[in-house]
């Protein structure tokens, strides 16, 4: 699929590619101090919002066109490149005649066919690197349909940018990373870079170093982080974004794995694999910490920790949907019974705590 997928930027950036830059471009002071000291710490591509989708009305949403004549400056005097994120087919325009040397689609665009085929009409015959970020919602075929617009409308030089996929309620991401389903894209479309985001799948400063490391362990080919010269007064995503400084402490503390090609389509599936399985991890210990509480409730009002009634509920319901999804209703059962062995356990633990 996609076979003539170019390199993104024809000289060579090094791995990992680093994009960083101000989730938001504010004031021309802000721009140009963070994108000087970027340069300074020899990043070679500069980001800033000049439109930005905020999820409710009132917040700061950009400071539009006159942003692109400060990034206009920012390439000028730092030699930098510059990306920018667009929306609309406005944008777009806007964008290219200012010059703008990369453009991004974000989450919520992406999540979107009309306005994803709007970006591609309007890029049609246009030779620039567009990146991908992942749609709001786990859809890896919308993520994909979004960036064959692109590629059908000419574009070649193409980027996917995983950013983690929101869930409902408070979790320890911002927006959680479900790592198969990049990986998986990465299988399909092998020749795509595939760049990580962590400011936007954490949300908080101190997740950005463990997660670009985790990034450089799956072979990702870059990484895209907010920096602002001052994050605790940054307009927009202020509690994760960091200085130069610290990205740059990051960047020089990742170790980046060697990725040899050999076995590759092997290895991908295997990472696919180790991604899946830290999320079957993270969901038993979910459960297993909801069925303390259950544990917990059952102390306090005096109940006994097993009931059958229960027990065989759960392996009847959950057998029948494995084996409509191919699995045989015999395995499910023996992973269940474990899993309830491990939950019963956990609950006496309780119950016999003094
Ligand atoms: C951004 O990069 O600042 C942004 C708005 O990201 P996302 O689309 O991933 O939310
Ligand atoms: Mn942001």
């Amino acid at each position: 699929m996609m076979e003539d997928i170019q390199p993104l930027i024809p000289a060579d950036f090094g791995r990992p590619l680093v994009i960083a830059g101000p989730c938001s471009a504010e004031t021309e002071e802000q721009v140009m101090i963070t994108a000087t000291e970027l340069a300074q710490f020899g990043i070679k591509i500069f980001r800033a919002g000049i439109w930005k989708p905020r999820t409710k009305p009132g917040g700061f949403e950009g400071v539009g066109v006159e942003g692109l004549e400060w990034l206009r400056r920012v390439k000028q005097e730092t030699g930098m490149l510059v990306a920018t994120e667009v929306a609309t087919h406005q944008h777009v325009v806007e964008a290219l005649s200012a010059g703008i040397d990369i453009l991004w689609i974000g989450a919520r665009t992406s999540a979107n066919p009309f306005a994803m085929q709007e970006i591609a009409d309007a890029l049609s015959g246009v030779d620039i690197p567009v990146l991908v970020k992942n749609p709001v919602n786990p859809d890896l075929d919308l993520w994909i349909g979004g960036i064959q617009r692109l590629y059908n409308a000419g574009i070649r030089r193409l980027a996917a940018i995983h950013r983690g996929f929101s869930a409902y309620g408070k979790h320890m991401y911002r927006n959680m990373p479900q790592w198969h389903i990049p990986i998986e894209l990465h299988r399909r479309i092998p020749q795509m870079p595939l760049i990580c985001d962590p400011s936007h799948i954490g949300g908080k400063r101190d997740l950005i170093a463990p997660l670009s490391q985790q990034a450089m362990d799956m072979g990702y080919s870059g990484l895209i982080i907010e920096t602002h010269c001052a994050p605790d007064c940054a307009w927009s995503d202020k509690a994760q974004q960091i200085t130069p400084e610290t990205l740059h402490d990051i960047l020089q503390s990742l170790v980046v794995r060697d990725i040899s090609q050999s076995t590759e389509n092997l290895s991908l599936l295997r990472r696919e694999i180790d991604a899946i399985d830290a999320e079957i991890i993270e969901a038993l210990s979910k459960r297993m910490r909801i069925s303390r509480e259950i544990g917990q409730y059952k102390k306090e009002h005096n109940m006994p920790v097993v009931q059958t009634g229960r027990y065989d509920d759960v392996l009847n319901t959950r057998a029948k949907v494995a084996e409509e999804m191919g699995m045989s209703s015999d395995f499910v059962k023996e992973v269940y019974q474990a899993i309830h062995e491990e939950s019963v356990r956990q609950q006496l633990e309780i119950l016999n705590r003094k």
